[in-house]
């Protein structure tokens, strides 16, 4: 066994009684959180652990169970209707030129938000031994360009599994890139190993969209396994969820993208979270979402800005959303504000009228 599955397998956090033993029976209602639990299965790896710096901060929120998963409102098992996009086994096909692969049925910490907490810590809703139909799809897809590797995590695999996987896309030749999905960097730095570095470089373009919801999540031991890839020529993106008591403010969020480019990691999306059943107490309002981008765009480098995304529930994908800054547009003229609110005017090109207007 490797390191990084030996401290993932000692040392996390994966019962509730190991949560009580933690934290103390008074904060920890096992009988309580039993529901939650056996709905979606726990792990709080190390990294996490020491992420908690109190009952109820940003990190608990994300990661320890609570009674509120257990009231379904509004919220749907498979929210993002992946599962009728999805033409073959672990495949989702949506977009014309790209297709996510789920690779691995567990992560190393389970985030209470999952939108795929129906499938994820599941073995058997994503077989390990059922790739060869999704090879054959992407195969036979000449349309396919871009392969993003999600699941779970795919970097819970081993480095063998993983170079097979690389290997077996690598060898069609219409596909350009490939995309790694992953909260790693953030739940078990130590994943991020000399080893899988050497190995990554031999199959690039690979890119990894990492997952950070929190200026607190970017420790030492995450921004050196973040250096540890970009050094390897791995380029960085981050997806970031939207979540009601963790980042829905304007300032951390700030502090949570500066983070991120000290890192060298590009903010990619901002997260809408899913209706997801079991997750709806994490969510907040679009007009939230909203005044965050506008807290940003202007005010901060625009490498800083990242694009706030819908996945529109029931499979329609992702639909970006922007503030109002345009007022009106006419055959003429578009009338706009900037970030401060100011108000300026654009004339539009060779239309007759427009100057002497
Ligand atoms: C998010 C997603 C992608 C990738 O979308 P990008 O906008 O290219 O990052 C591809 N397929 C599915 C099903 C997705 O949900």
């Amino acid at each position: 066994m490797s390191e990084w599955q030996s401290l993932l397998r000692e040392r996390s956090v994966a019962t509730l009684d190991a949560l009580a033993e933690r934290f103390g029976p008074d904060v920890i209602d096992t009988e309580a959180l039993r529901g939650a639990f056996d709905g979606f299965q726990m792990r709080l790896t190390p990294a996490v652990l020491d992420q908690i710096k109190a009952v109820g901060d940003p990190m608990w929120t994300q990661y320890v169970p609570t009674v509120a998963e257990m009231e379904v409102v509004d919220g749907v098992v498979d929210s993002l209707g992946e599962d009728a996009d999805s033409p073959v086994p672990n495949l989702t096909h949506r977009y014309p030129d790209r297709a996510l692969f789920l690779v691995s049925p567990v992560c190393a910490s389970y985030c209470r938000f999952c939108t795929r907490r129906r499938k994820v810590g599941d073995p058997e809703k994503i077989p390990l031994n059922q790739y060869d139909s999704a090879f054959a799809y992407l195969r036979a897809h000449g349309e396919i360009r871009d392969v993003i590797l999600s699941g779970g995590d795919p970097m819970m695999l081993s480095d063998r599994r993983l170079e097979y996987i690389f290997q077996t896309l690598r060898a069609i030749p219409h596909i350009e890139i490939i995309r790694i999905g992953s909260r790693i960097t953030s739940h078990l730095p130590e994943r991020i190993t000399p080893e899988f570095c050497a190995m990554v470089q031999r199959y690039h373009p690979v890119f990894m969209n990492t997952h950070f919801n929190h200026p607190d999540e970017l420790t030492p031991a995450a921004v050196a396994a973040l250096d540890r890839l970009s050094m390897a020529g791995v380029p960085l993106g981050c997806q970031t969820v939207l979540l009601k008591g963790v980042n829905d403010d304007p300032a951390i969020m700030m502090e949570l993208m500066h983070r991120l480019l000290k890192a060298r990691v590009r903010p990619y999306y901002i997260y809408m979270c899913d209706p997801v059943a079991g997750g709806e107490h994490f969510r907040t309002t679009i007009q939230k979402g909203l005044e965050i981008i506008q807290a940003l765009r202007g005010w901060t480098s625009g490498l800083a800005v990242p694009h706030l995304v819908i996945d529109a529930p029931g499979g329609g994908g992702k639909v970006p959303l922007l503030p109002e800054y345009v007022e009106s547009i006419t055959d003429e003229e578009v009338v706009f504000r900037n970030y401060e609110g100011k108000r300026f005017v654009y004339k539009q090109p060779g239309v007759a009228g427009a100057v002497a207007h």
